[in-house]
């Protein structure tokens, strides 16, 4: 198959990319804008390998409509697995407009184009955000739950989820939608939670918690979400949502003590700082159909995953400083500042 991968440059993405090159003959082209998260460094071993054969990689947008026509049709494009976005939450806090251009407007060109081209394989990738915040007893999400969603990334994030619907109901587009919860692993950048109290740890710095640290979220080791993803494209049902999860409930204060106790670090070093505008409290997820439908299982338990993440940030120390440029660190003094 010849596959488009969008923001095959970023943290999910770029496993997600290197899964489908090991596992099978797919030709893949990755379509990345390269904003802050999205980095060539993540796949420098694969354009080495398969640049110009079965990789190729394209710098631009998903919106633009130009750009995205001729990639299907020179490539000879025959599905499509949406993973680019604008991701972080705080980052969305600050300025919005971003967050609505590239997964509202991006998406719903992706869609429109692929539509137009007649490409019969669509995934959209999404997030658990999508469906809000739960309380401690309440069961976990399912893909029946009402979409809530409490923050500009979630509301952008839930926008492109219903024109996905739209346009299954309205022109029989086979679009099918994944939801995951929390993603950890190699590769993802320094902004979020695993790989950011790595970062602080490792140098002795002060553990930023938002609030009480309460605030729990269910964990999946990326390859686990991308075994998904994948499942999703060769055997979704056209129209369907599938709910991916790692079946691991932690609050965040449990991590970042997991964590520290990898790295034979003091409790110490955390610091709970002001608490994130909106913070959801919990999400769960039940990701039963996609069992049922797909054959969906996640494989790696959370402390063993936490563990071997934190051995690729220790073995990658040169990847951690060089995709930290100018402007991540004066987006993290900012916020953190501020708090
Ligand atoms: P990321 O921020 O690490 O990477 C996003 C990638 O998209 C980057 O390479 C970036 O350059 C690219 N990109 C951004 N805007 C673009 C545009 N307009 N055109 C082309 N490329 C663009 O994100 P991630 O954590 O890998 O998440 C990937 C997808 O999975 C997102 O859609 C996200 O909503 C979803 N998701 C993430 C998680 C998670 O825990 N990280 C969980 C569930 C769902």
């Amino acid at each position: 198959m010849r596959l488009l991968i969008t923001g095959g440059c970023g943290f999910i993405g770029s496993n997600y990319v290197q899964q489908v090159l090991n596992e099978t003959d797919d030709v893949v082209v990755n379509l990345d804008k390269l904003t802050y998260a999205g980095n060539r460094l993540n796949l420098a071993q694969v354009e080495e390998r398969h640049g110009g054969r079965r990789y190729h990689f394209v710098h631009g947008d998903i919106g633009d409509a130009e750009l995205v026509q001729r990639v299907f049709d020179e490539k000879r494009i025959e599905a499509v697995v949406n993973f680019a976005a604008e991701t972080h939450v705080d980052r969305s806090i600050h300025d919005s407009a971003p967050f609505l251009n590239t997964n509202i407007m991006g998406a719903h060109n992706l869609l429109e184009c692929a539509r137009k081209a007649g490409i019969e394989r669509f995934v959209h990738v999404s997030t658990d955000e999508v469906y809000g915040s739960l309380e401690p007893n309440d069961p976990a999400f399912s893909e029946e739950t009402p979409l809530a969603p409490n923050s500009p990334y979630s509301a952008s994030k839930a926008s492109a989820d219903l024109l996905c619907r739209a346009y299954f109901h309205t022109y029989g587009y086979p679009v099918v939608v994944t939801r995951c919860s929390n993603n950890y692993g190699p590769y993802q950048f320094p902004e979020k939670l695993i790989p950011l109290m790595y970062l602080k740890a490792s140098r002795d710095e002060p553990l930023p918690v938002y609030g009480d640290g309460r605030n729990v979220r269910d964990w999946i080791y990326v390859g686990d979400h991308c075994r998904g993803v994948d499942l999703a494209l060769r055997k979704g049902r056209p129209g369907a949502v599938y709910n991916f999860g790692g079946a691991a409930e932690r609050a965040n204060i449990d991590v970042v003590k997991a964590m520290l106790n990898i790295l034979g670090k003091g409790e110490d070093l955390i610091r709970y700082v002001k608490d994130r505008p909106g913070h959801d409290k919990r999400y769960a997820m039940d990701f039963s159909l996609a069992a049922r439908e797909l054959g969906f299982a996640p494989s790696l338990d959370f402390e063993e995953g936490l563990a071997r993440t934190v051995r690729w940030y220790e073995n990658n120390a040169q990847w951690l400083t060089q995709v930290q440029d100018g402007s991540y660190r004066e987006f993290m003094a900012n916020w953190y500042g501020e708090r």
